[in-house]
């Protein structure tokens, strides 16, 4: 069965003047995101179609020569960005002839609705509540402008398409309009967190990641510098992070920090999912007498290149020959590549830079751009 995403024109892909007509072409003026975000659901295998109320299009009210030159505009730009619409929608009448055809009526969808597309599957893509209304008469799922931004509607589609994601039941005929508004996190591969318990006779850990910064945080590893260190994830990192251990510190802080390493390595790894839409990244900061380089690559294999000497054998509570096997564990559960040099005088600078360089690569690493949702490697994989 076929696909459809409906896109409304005013409002959603062109700024919507104060007058409500784009008559001239001063008053073509693209929405922010909406090119791209065109661009990004053009490969998704949906039909992509434009429907628009023109209120009294073809009459002096609106003549139609004041019309067509924006719309030319539009179409002309959208054509060179690789965008082509296959069909384009129009209703003509003024909101007071009640016409059947006006949006959020269905009256010009009918091509749409004799059984040959998975309306279910198809969306609507508007910056009104009617446009949410619509896409209940059609019995398809809304996505409105405003709430979300395009960025968003691409994710949400995008997720939803990957996933192969069964119709919501929400935005049904009888649904408020308000409940098709879809969420940005809709589609199961739009969640980025995962969480990992991991509980061996030496240590017993849970680690809460979300990508996204959303879900309580805060970090109880039992060693109070690993937390402060830690922590700088959680600032610098602009991700959501739970890490609670209860570790045989009695015998040494060994087990602790390796195996908090492993398990937040995990977690990052099964949150990041497919890594589409993710890259290579490093990042340089210096911190007092002290600088720290961390480069890492989620390629899917583990190595550790540590370029660090410590001078003392403990920065607070941690042993600092610990640092290396803490990244050491982390470079495997992640399955990715780090290269971490430091160089300073206090020991303490030394650890916070690299945690905090660490924690700025991340966030760098794990942002996710909708409008590139290429795999970052020629392999296809990673
Ligand atoms: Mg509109």
């Amino acid at each position: 069965m076929k696909k459809a995403i409906f896109v409304d024109r005013d409002g959603t892909l062109l700024k919507e003047p104060a007058d409500e007509q784009i008559d001239s072409l001063e008053k073509v003026e693209f929405v922010p995101g909406a090119i791209s975000g065109l661009k990004a659901l053009a490969d998704l295998g949906y039909e992509l179609v434009m429907a628009s109320n023109q209120d009294g299009l073809g009459t002096p009210a609106f003549p139609e020569e004041t019309f067509w030159p924006a719309q030319n505009l539009l179409l002309k730009t959208l054509e060179g960005e690789g965008i082509r619409f296959d069909n384009i929608l129009i209703d003509r009448s003024f909101p007071e002839e009640n016409s059947p055809c006006r949006k959020p009526r269905t009256g010009m969808f009918g091509p749409y609705l004799d059984g040959s597309y998975d309306l279910p599957a198809c969306w609507v893509i508007g910056d009104r509540e009617t446009d949410l209304q619509l896409a209940a008469n059609l019995g398809a799922r809304g996505l409105q402008l405003g709430p979300l931004s395009w960025a968003d509607i691409v994710d949400i589609i995008r997720s939803s398409s990957a996933a192969g994601q069964a119709p919501s039941s929400a935005n049904k005929k009888a649904d408020a309009p308000s409940k098709g508004i879809a969420p940005p996190t809709a589609g199961p591969a739009a969640v980025r967190s995962a969480v990992v318990e991991r509980k061996t006779a030496e240590t017993d850990i849970c680690v809460r990641v979300d990508l996204d910064g959303k879900g309580p945080s805060g970090v109880d590893t039992g060693l109070k510098f690993l937390d402060h260190m830690l922590t700088q994830l959680i600032h610098h990192g602009g991700i959501g992070l739970e890490i609670r251990c209860k570790g045989d510190l009695e015998v040494d802080e060994h087990h602790t920090m390796e195996d908090v390493a492993i398990a937040l390595g995990e977690a990052l790894r099964r949150a990041l999912g497919d890594k589409r839409g993710i890259d290579r990244y490093g990042f340089a900061l210096p911190m007092d007498e002290s600088r720290a380089l961390v480069l890492l690559d989620f390629g899917g294999r583990a190595e550790l290149v540590w370029d660090v000497q410590f001078t003392r054998e403990y920065v607070g509570d941690v042993p600092t020959e610990m640092f290396h096997h803490f990244f050491k564990s982390l470079s495997n559960a992640m399955q990715a590549n780090l290269y971490i040099q430091a160089r300073g005088e206090n020991n303490h600078h030394l650890a916070e830079g690299i945690f905090k360089a660490f924690a700025r690569t991340l966030k760098q690493a794990v942002r996710r751009n909708p409008f590139s949702y290429d795999l970052p490697s020629s392999k296809g994989l990673l």
